[in-house]
């Protein structure tokens, strides 16, 4: 038997997220975003649950010729745009959109042959710093591009730096307003967090939204919302099994350094998961996890390929008890990525992203998730 960890992608809470960030911003496009080989799902693994998107996005051309193996067919845009001239020949060959967010990017198309022009998404930096033309060179960027014969549409984009916080998006986007005013194309201003928080204001939704952490199931702004709230599942489960159980007596310890005592009698289990397989290593004791779908913690460090868990509210579990470290339980039982990411110091984003090669996974795909 293969060691017991294993993930699985569940295709109908794609679609369900994917419906419900559509309704969030009524009447925008939405764009799938696959990076990160779909946030670590595995785009070939999310594909039939994200096709109901719009379009895919991504930033490795790789990726972008995957989904267009896959027989995808609508549009295609890559976030970071070409990365070298030769790039755009892939772009006309494959029929993806880029973004154009230096003027480098702007002297390759100007020497790009091609007869079929292409769709640009112009970038604007509206303050977080990192890609894009400042408010003050943006529209002599535009100028340049609109006078390209490479390029055909050309639409308008910004990225906010704190959507899910308390800065908010106000300062941003009122940049992309003064930058982008008067000019004719299409707007995408909005991450997952924007998307659900403003997607109902018509000039901040524009004409395509870019939710990525929130079409996986995870809350852009938890703990200020959960994804209960937001109304989203989860798309990716790790669970495994109890290996081994243990009764401990007051006074003992468990795991590397033992940093967790007993203070009294108690029954441990022993999981088939540990930080090779991409639990957080510095997730602590009381780090939620379920067993049998009962909600209980962690106990001491994480090592490589253990984890230790109480089981002290689990009485009737033994070994090959159902685990879930993230993800849908058994009887409906949910435990959200953010949750364990927020005890580990981190995101669900990281979490997802690090799944470990060694994990096995498999599609769900129409079990209904809770
Ligand atoms: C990753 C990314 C997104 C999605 O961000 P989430 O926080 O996952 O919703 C949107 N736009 C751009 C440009 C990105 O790189």
């Amino acid at each position: 038997m293969p060691r017991p960890i294993q993930a699985t992608i569940h295709t109908s809470a794609l679609r369900h997220n994917i419906q419900r960030l559509r309704l969030a911003a009524p009447g925008a496009r939405v764009w799938a975003i696959v990076k990160a080989n779909a946030y670590g799902h595995g785009i070939e693994r999310a594909f039939e649950g994200l096709r109901g998107a719009d379009g895919f996005a991504m930033l490795d051309l790789d990726e972008a010729r995957r989904v267009r193996d896959l027989g995808w067919r609508g549009p295609i845009l890559l976030l970071e745009g070409a990365f070298e001239p030769r790039d755009l020949e892939l772009c006309s060959r494959l029929q993806l959109w880029h973004v154009v967010h230096h003027d480098d990017q702007i002297d390759w198309l100007a020497m790009h042959k091609t007869h079929a022009p292409q769709r640009v998404f112009l970038k604007l930096n509206s303050g977080m710093n990192r890609l894009g033309f400042t408010p003050e060179r943006y529209r002599a960027a535009y100028a340049r591009l609109a006078a390209l014969s490479q390029v055909d549409e050309i639409s308008h984009m910004t990225h906010f730096s704190d959507a899910d916080g308390d800065k908010g998006i106000a300062a941003q986007w009122s940049q992309f307003q003064r930058a982008t005013e008067g000019l004719p194309g299409e707007r995408s201003l909005c991450n997952s967090a924007a998307t659900l928080r403003h997607g109902m204001q018509p000039d901040i939704r524009g004409d395509w939204v870019r939710p990525g952490i929130a079409s996986y199931g995870s809350s852009p702004d938890f703990p200020t919302h959960d994804i209960k709230d937001w109304g989203l599942r989860p798309s990716m489960t790790l669970s495994s099994k109890i290996i081994a159980v243990n009764q401990l007596e007051a006074g003992g310890t468990v795991g590397y350094g033992s940093l967790f005592t007993a203070d009294v009698p108690m029954r441990t289990g022993v999981v088939a998961c540990g930080y090779a397989d991409a639990y957080p290593r510095h997730a602590p004791t009381g780090t939620p996890v379920l067993v049998e779908g009962v909600r209980t913690r962690t106990l001491g460090r994480v090592s490589m390929d253990m984890i230790v868990v109480d089981l002290t509210p689990v009485p009737q579990a033994r070994c090959g008890s159902e685990v879930t470290l993230w993800g849908c339980g058994p009887n409906g039982a949910i435990l959200p990525i953010d949750e364990v990411a927020q005890a580990a110091g981190t995101v669900g984003y990281e979490l997802m992203c690090a799944l470990a090669p060694r994990v096995g996974v498999s599609v769900d795909e129409d079990a209904d998730v809770g």
